[in-house]
């Protein structure tokens, strides 16, 4: 019932194909990536289904939003052609289910949905996210994640029934039409990968880091300069919404960070490489890790700043290692109104 948008007439005239020339990981000059793209569009094998590391950058490098990774993915599935060894893949399936434990609760706003992050309710505190509502759990986990392991069936399934959750548990009775989502992920879904499926979405999704910089102009009269300098994480749902990319700079304006100039930001960011882990190429995660970090620090960063929780598990370790702080962006707020607190910590 619900079919990617993608317009094969487009790709016909593109003369550029960026989405495959620019990719940072398949090495492809213009014919090569005319003759994959050509492939991948007539449902032909392509060395770039076997090769895709699903950074989604392309959904970003495509000046025409065509939606080249989204037919990656289509394509992989078709095809069998796993990202993921395919028993992981059904284990995740069945893990990350909804599990039909939700039920309808009249909620205030704003509401911030945490997705499927029990574990960080408790980074929604403080003077920040003052009289805020919190929806989480398995019935509202936003499922993006499957195009990771070339599962848009799986989001044609699920995506649906958690936007119909969200609407039919929550909003609707609650007269309710914001929904912040904590997760960079969410806001992804629901203004990006569910249009481009022709899913509906009947509330109005917002950008946490909108709502933080709203908030910090709010408690402006609060706020300590932390006079860090910042490396940013970008995460790979971001590639999907580069409109929300000036956030970032917003937000550590009015906190007194200085953002690091690297390497690997903006639309050369590197993927945090947990997904790389998933599909058993550690010595791509090793590599990227590595070039990632050693970046960081060669800009003179003292803290990185995460936008995804995801990217915050997989890397801030190691990059509390090389001598920099991991902070969520929300954390860096926090810090700034003098209520800093780590998270476990
Ligand atoms: S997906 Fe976009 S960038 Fe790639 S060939 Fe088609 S129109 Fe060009
Ligand atoms: S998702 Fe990333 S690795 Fe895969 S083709 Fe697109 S840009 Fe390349």
């Amino acid at each position: 019932m619900y079919e990617l948008s993608y317009d094969k007439g487009i790709c016909d005239t593109c003369e550029t194909l960026d989405c495959l020339t620019r990719c940072q990981h398949i090495n492809l000059d213009l014919d090569a990536a005319k003759t994959e793209r050509q492939k991948i569009v007539q449902g032909e094998d392509s060395r770039v289904l076997r090769e895709c590391l699903t950074c989604y950058a392309c959904e970003e490098y495509c000046p025409y939003g065509n939606h080249p990774f989204y037919l990656i993915v289509e394509r992989q599935e078709q095809k069998g052609v796993w990202p993921v060894p395919i028993p992981l893949t059904k284990q995740q399936l069945i893990m990350m289910a909804p599990k039909g434990k939700i039920t309808p609760e009249k909620v205030k706003p704003p509401i911030v949905n945490m997705c499927y992050f029990p574990m960080l309710l408790e980074c929604v505190r403080g003077k920040l996210f003052e009289g805020c509502a919190t929806i989480v759990g398995s019935d509202i986990f936003c499922n993006i994640m499957w195009l990771h392991f070339a599962k848009n069936s799986a989001i044609k399934e699920r995506v649906p029934q958690v936007i119909e959750n969200i609407w039919n548990y929550y909003l609707r009775d609650s007269q309710v039409e914001e929904l912040i989502c904590f997760h960079d992920e969410c806001y992804g879904t629901y203004t990006h990968l569910a249009p481009a499926f022709g899913i509906e979405v009947p509330f109005k999704p917002v950008h946490l880091f909108e709502y933080l910089t709203r908030r910090l102009d709010e408690l402006e009269d609060q706020i300590r300069p932390l006079g860090m300098k910042a490396a940013y994480q970008r995460p790979c749902s971001n590639r999907l919404i580069p409109e929300t990319r000036h956030w970032v700079d917003d937000i550590f304006k009015r906190v007194g960070v200085e953002r690091v100039e690297r390497q690997y930001d903006g639309e050369n960011a590197l993927c945090c490489g947990a997904v790389l882990r998933a599909q058993q190429r550690d010595d791509l995660a090793d590599d990227l890790q590595k070039r990632n970090l050693e970046d960081m620090k060669a800009a003179g960063a003292n803290v990185c700043v995460f936008n995804c929780p995801f990217c915050f598990f997989t890397l801030g370790e190691a990059v509390a290692q090389q001598g920099m702080m991991p902070l969520l962006m929300s954390e860096l707020c926090q810090f700034a109104l003098g209520e800093g607190k780590m998270i476990g910590g």
